[in-house]
């Protein structure tokens, strides 16, 4: 697929120049776009300026790529919109908000099993980037504590991880400086699974980093077989070694339509879960949610403790002011759809991901990678053996005409030969706007087959994926 980002010049020279229709006598008619403007604008015309340009964004409703919500009902708009002052920071301030983010990350807690919900300890965060980020903090400093009292060095530590990972495992491996220890996925092992985790982890590791939810295909990690795993290395070796879960997608899904999962605290090197609120917490973006089995597995020295803002609370975190109405959209959520009410919103949405599954499998030129059995995501590619005029890239393209946007991307190292294509199916996406989709697909596809030579691949490269 070429470029087709923007470039920050495409919308032409440095000045915006406003269309006439809205310039009010007096008023400037070209405001500088890369330097603040000299003068005021009226409130309508630079509403009118932003609203238009931000009109040149996709239809969130036709992205397929993405796992992060989009739509709310109007209860909880409104509720947004009275709320979106609330700094959740200030707890001294906004102690009710405070008081409510609590119950819900101890209703997580008790959602993923927490041996006693009440006593476990968690934050919302800006996402699950920065929960993993803390996830990842937590081992690495209960490590460093182990490793102190024992004498030991505390140089160089490592986290075993799936090759699969999304960005933010790297991101925190070279942040923090430590080791990322990958373990390649293969065309006969699709995830991590346990199986020759011995030659990975020693002395130095800080844990595991389990999936639930694959970003690369929607996969679960086998928690429990991992753990299994690990309990044979500590028998042999003496080495205790936690798992940190990565549900930032599954953790919500899990719990309501796959329950006699066992993947959460219920096993007990299961140290902390994140989750993102933004994703099927079914929240606009910008929340996340980490939660830690009990006190013992957050390190005391990670927590602060602040009084300017009056009062004296101790918080965990790597940013400062967030807004607070989103942990209430959450708690709104929690109370209006309960859990039946989630079951039957991410069961619908899987029974979509399986609809387009079937439809995609019983194409000639495909073959299912994954199909949307855990999460409700699905990975597809091209047909191996025959050789094609056109590739999943092109194919992208032609749906892109009408409107859809599916991802191309490559598997990550050690399959890179591997490109596939992936729908993540998320609530909004109806089974007849599916149905639109499997449509459009058949007719881009035919297109596609009715040529007769290559088509060029020059330019083409992944599309967003994470
Ligand atoms: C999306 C995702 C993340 C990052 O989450 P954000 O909420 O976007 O910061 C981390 N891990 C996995 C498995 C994900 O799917």
């Amino acid at each position: 697929m070429p470029n087709t980002r923007r470039s920050i010049d495409s919308f032409g020279p440095g000045v915006v120049g406003l269309n006439p229709m809205f310039a009010r006598p007096g008023e400037a008619t070209e405001l500088a776009r890369f330097s603040i403007p000299d003068d005021e604008s009226l409130p309508e015309t630079a509403y009118q300026i932003v609203h238009d340009e931000v009109a040149l964004d996709g239809n969130a409703r036709l992205n397929l790529a993405t796992f992060v919500g989009t739509w709310m009902d109007s209860h909880a708009e409104k509720l947004f919109a009275e709320t979106f002052d609330k700094n959740l920071i200030d707890k001294d301030e906004y102690q009710a908000t405070d008081v409510i983010e609590t119950r819900c990350r101890t209703i997580l807690a008790d959602l993923w099993h927490a041996p006693e919900p009440r006593n476990a300890v968690g934050t919302s965060t800006i996402g699950s980037s920065e929960a993993c980020m803390l996830g990842g903090l937590a081992l690495k400093r209960r490590w460093q504590h182990a490793r102190r009292s024992a004498g030991q060095s505390t140089d160089r530590p490592n986290l075993v991880m799936s090759s699969a990972v999304q960005v933010c495992w790297k991101k925190f491996c070279n942040y923090w400086d430590v080791e990322a220890r990958t373990v390649p996925i293969s065309e006969e092992r699709r995830v991590l699974d346990g199986h020759d985790l011995r030659s990975y982890v020693d002395e130095n590791t800080i844990g595991v980093v389990a999936l639930l939810g694959v970003t690369y295909t929607g996969m679960y990690e086998p928690v429990e077989q991992i753990a299994t795993a690990l309990d044979d290395i500590q028998a042999a070796t003496g080495w205790d070694i936690p798992i940190h879960v990565d549900g930032a997608t599954g953790a919500f899904i899990a719990p309501f339509i796959q329950p006699d999962l066992v993947w959460d605290f219920r096993i007990g090197r299961v140290a902390s879960i994140n989750a993102s609120g933004h994703k099927y917490g079914l929240v606009y973006p910008g929340l996340g949610w980490i939660v830690w089995r009990d006190q013992a597995a957050l390190p005391d020295d990670l927590r602060f403790r602040v009084a300017y803002l009056g009062g004296d609370t101790p918080t965990v975190g790597l940013s400062f002011t967030r807004p607070g109405s989103h942990v209430l959209l959450q708690y709104y959520l929690f109370l209006r759809l309960g859990r039946d009410g989630f079951r039957r919103v991410q069961q619908a949405t899987r029974d979509v991901a399986q609809y387009l599954s079937r439809e995609i499998a019983a194409m000639p030129q495909f073959e299912l990678w994954s199909d949307g059995s855990d999460i409700p995501v699905l990975t597809w590619h091209l047909r191996k053996g025959p050789s094609w005029n056109w590739n999943l890239y092109h194919l992208s393209d032609r749906l892109r005409m009408k409107g859809w946007k599916v991802p191309t991307y490559p598997m990550p190292e050690d399959l890179t030969d591997l490109t596939v294509q992936r729908i993540v199916v998320r609530n909004g996406l109806s089974r007849d706007l599916a149905g639109v989709f499997i449509a459009d697909l058949h007719a881009e596809v035919a297109f596609l087959e009715s040529l007769t030579v290559p088509i060029t691949t020059l330019g083409q490269r992944p599309g967003f994926h994470h």
